[in-house]
């Protein structure tokens, strides 16, 4: 008996775990209490910084039982990146606790992003019986607004703006209760503390409805457009199915052609739409709750007018309570656009949103949950089972990579799409996206985003990153900031940041498709290959240089492209850009004549909206690439055949001529070849000069790890063409998958870039 008691006490432990990660606003505090109890482990768990540490005692096995139990099986939010254990003297505790949260100033933290609404908490609002049966701010440690409500660290409720709200005994118990789903569930509140729903008339009057989600069904379902308040910002809706209301809206919202994402009730009413695989459905109903680009099946359930000239639209699922319940009384598709004018930032204040938005909507659901940071909707589609980051916001950030940064970095993106990185303790942290800066607006929210993030991490950088464009309005900002600063090429920055998530750091060859950026020849660049690594790069291959005509005017006029590349190939004919005025057409020639406000450019971008122009598919844009977009979506894919193309080695540089791509195409436009057939040969076209040139490179510079980046790789039939030749010749491809192809990217990519300048890595 006695050596059983001793044997008994030699087996007790004492260990002390910290868990790094996103790890707090989680419910991982009360998950941790509950397992200790089931195990019998005594000690406590913390906050501490953005860490969760826990102090545990209790015999060997149990102790092994709880530990895989939490950190194998952790709260399904819990995003787990270090686990760190060592071992304690035993004093024997003889109770588990939740100690009140401590703050580290030196150590990462992980900011927790907004999440979609849970099971249990949407059971909530549809029981009837439930105290919160209705209630649109319903949320738990599953779910509910995060990144968005946060005003500072640690998370906890005083730290957001629901600190203005004080909880109700009732929510409070729940609060304070560690057995309960809501305990530290920070934005906690039911009807009678919480905030409310509102319906004010287009210019803000109150027009005090009693059953605000009743009202605003019926203004939709009688065609109206209403202006709803969500979790990141505003939406403005209306009923998808009303081809009038979207002409409405597509009006006043002075958005002709660009697709509107749409909501709907659930995933049977989606798979109804569209083609949908495992692997999507799965990204539709996560909790991130992405918009998922899906292919369109043949139906009538939609007017073209939601996307129009498009094999896809942007569909997502309800991740709100206010969605799920509006989705009542035969609703069952709203579209719902963010809530700005074409090219401005997101809505998501009350006051501005009536000063803004109140042309476009005829009433706003509004409520008084302040959005302390606006966050867009984002947008993913997946390419091979996997997914793709197009729009990288709501759900996906803040985003937090380790790349072993050793300096203190903001790095500032570029302008159209923009994002903004900063690196702490190693760590890489990437914004939300931030749209096109040339607005003014969006260029404040910017502003505000990272002054927003710099006091959330309380972040002080000493290296400001951004790109070489002097005009850009982010190297404007970057300009003033104190600090030293590193000027970054803009597709070293495209390759750079594909190179990121991929872990890569030798050499690699780059192939950079692009619109434009600017050159470290002063020259606008977009068609590149580069050879190099995170600290630096030659440009060893490019499209030959064609010089537009009109300046910006030309990038949303695809027809003065067109000309200025017949120009520079002589082609004479009357028979091209039939339907652009004539006067038009000899000022424009005048001027490339004369070398009048022209640029040259090596960017394929152009090419591709040069073709889009021939085809007569798109002569003028209202949104960014929609000709290149088109051309692709007319495609017929079972074409096989391509063009001629002329790559010459000039000084060590291989340059891709495009005249004979030019000459075949308006040889088939005059043979009268269906333009599908055309867009598919010249994308073919692109693929194998492409795959030739990165095999004559690798030859060249010994280098098989290939990265392919920039804009133009949102085509996804140029990418997964190029990827499978690429693949089966025993290359290493690497595209971005999480981190956007687009300029979205761009800020990691200076990120890391500017890391490796200052490291001397
Ligand atoms: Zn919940
Ligand atoms: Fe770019």
């Amino acid at each position: 008996m006695k050596r059983l008691i001793t044997k008994e006490k030699s087996s007790k432990r004492r260990y002390f775990v910290k868990i790094f990660g996103v790890v707090q606003g989680v419910g991982y505090r009360p998950y941790v209490y509950n397992q200790a109890i089931i195990f019998n482990i005594k000690g406590f768990v913390s906050n501490h910084g953005s860490s969760l540490v826990i102090d545990i005692e209790g015999e060997c096995k149990d102790i092994k039982g709880f530990l895989i139990k939490i950190i194998k099986t952790p709260p399904s939010l819990a995003v787990i990146k270090k686990v760190k254990v060592t071992s304690k003297d035993y004093i024997g505790s003889k109770e588990f606790h939740i100690k009140s949260s401590s703050s580290d100033k030196n150590e990462i933290k992980f900011i927790a992003a907004d999440v979609a609404t849970c099971p249990d908490c949407i059971r909530d609002i549809f029981d009837e019986t439930n105290p919160r049966y209705q209630y649109v701010f319903t949320n738990c440690t599953s779910c509910g607004p995060r990144y968005s409500i946060i005003k500072s660290l640690p998370y906890d409720r005083i730290n957001t703006i629901m600190e203005t709200f004080k909880m109700c005994p009732v929510c409070n118990k729940e609060y304070s209760d560690p057995t309960n789903r809501r305990f530290h569930a920070q934005p906690n509140c039911c009807p009678s503390c919480g905030p409310s729903l509102k319906v004010l008339t287009s210019y803000g009057e109150d027009l005090l409805k009693c059953n605000p989600i009743i009202d605003t069904i019926n203004y939709i379902k009688q065609g109206k457009i209403v202006g709803i308040k969500g979790l990141g910002g505003f939406h403005l809706s209306c009923d998808a199915k009303n081809e009038k209301s979207i002409e409405i809206l597509r009006n006043r919202k002075n958005r002709p052609h660009k697709p509107l994402a749409i909501m709907v009730k659930d995933i049977e009413t989606a798979k109804r739409l569209c083609f949908i695989s495992e692997e999507e459905e799965k990204v539709l109903l996560s909790n991130k709750r992405p918009i998922v680009l899906l292919r369109k099946k043949d139906s009538n359930i939609l007017p073209k007018s939601i996307a129009p000239n498009l094999n896809k639209i942007g569909i997502m699922l309800p991740y709100t309570p206010l969605h799920y319940l509006l989705f009542q009384n035969n609703i069952s598709h709203l579209v719902m656009t963010s809530g700005n004018m074409s090219g401005e930032s997101i809505q998501y204040k009350n006051d501005k949103a009536i000063k803004y938005l109140g042309n476009i909507v005829d009433y706003f659901l509004i409520h008084n949950r302040e959005i302390n940071i606006s966050v867009e909707d984002s947008v993913v589609k997946l390419v091979n089972g996997e997914e793709i980051v197009v729009r990288r916001a709501r759900g996906y950030t803040p985003f937090a990579i380790n790349i072993k940064a050793k300096h203190n970095i903001l790095a500032l993106g570029a302008e159209q799409k923009s994002t903004f990185s900063l690196s702490q303790n190693g760590y890489a942290y990437i914004s939300q996206y931030l749209g096109d800066l040339k607005d003014f607006d969006s260029y404040n929210t910017y502003k505000k985003a990272i002054r927003n993030l710099m006091d959330l991490l309380d972040f002080k950088p000493n290296i400001i990153a951004y790109d070489l464009h002097p005009y850009y309005l982010s190297s404007k900002y970057g300009d003033n900031q104190i600090g030293k600063k590193v000027l970054i090429q803009h597709h070293h920055a495209h390759m750079v940041s594909c190179m990121v998530e991929h872990n890569l750091s030798k050499q690699v060859i780059g192939v950079v498709f692009d619109g434009t950026g600017l050159g470290n020849d002063g020259k606008i660049w977009g068609g590149e290959f580069l050879v190099g690594n995170k600290k630096d790069f030659i440009r060893v291959g490019h499209f030959k240089y064609v010089a537009i005509q009109g300046g910006d005017k030309a990038i949303k006029q695809p027809w003065r492209i067109a000309l200025s590349y017949l120009h520079s190939i002589k082609y004479e004919s009357n028979n091209i850009l039939k339907a652009i005025d004539e006067d038009k057409i000899n000022m424009v020639k005048q001027a490339l004549d004369n070398n009048i406000n022209c640029y040259e450019t090596s960017s394929i971008g152009r090419l591709f909206d040069c073709v889009a122009a021939l085809l007569n598919i798109r002569h003028e844009i209202t949104y960014d690439a929609q000709g290149a977009i088109e051309l692709e979506n007319i495609m017929d894919v079972s074409i096989k055949e391509d063009y001629d193309y002329l790559i010459k080695e000039i000084n060590g540089v291989h340059q891709i001529y495009y005249e004979d791509i030019l000459l075949g195409i308006l040889k088939d436009i005059d043979k009268g070849v269906r333009t599908s057939n055309i867009s598919t040969k010249f994308h073919n076209t692109i693929g194998n000069l492409t795959i030739d040139l990165v095999n004559k490179l690798s030859k060249k510079y010994g280098i098989k790890d290939i990265v392919l980046s920039g804009g133009v790789f949102g085509n996804e039939y140029l990418l997964t063409y190029i990827l499978n030749e690429l693949n089966k010749k025993d290359f290493n491809v690497y595209y971005n998958k999480q981190i956007p192809t687009n300029d979205s990217g761009i800020s990691l990519g200076q990120l890391a870039i500017a890391n490796s300048i200052e490291g001397n890595e």
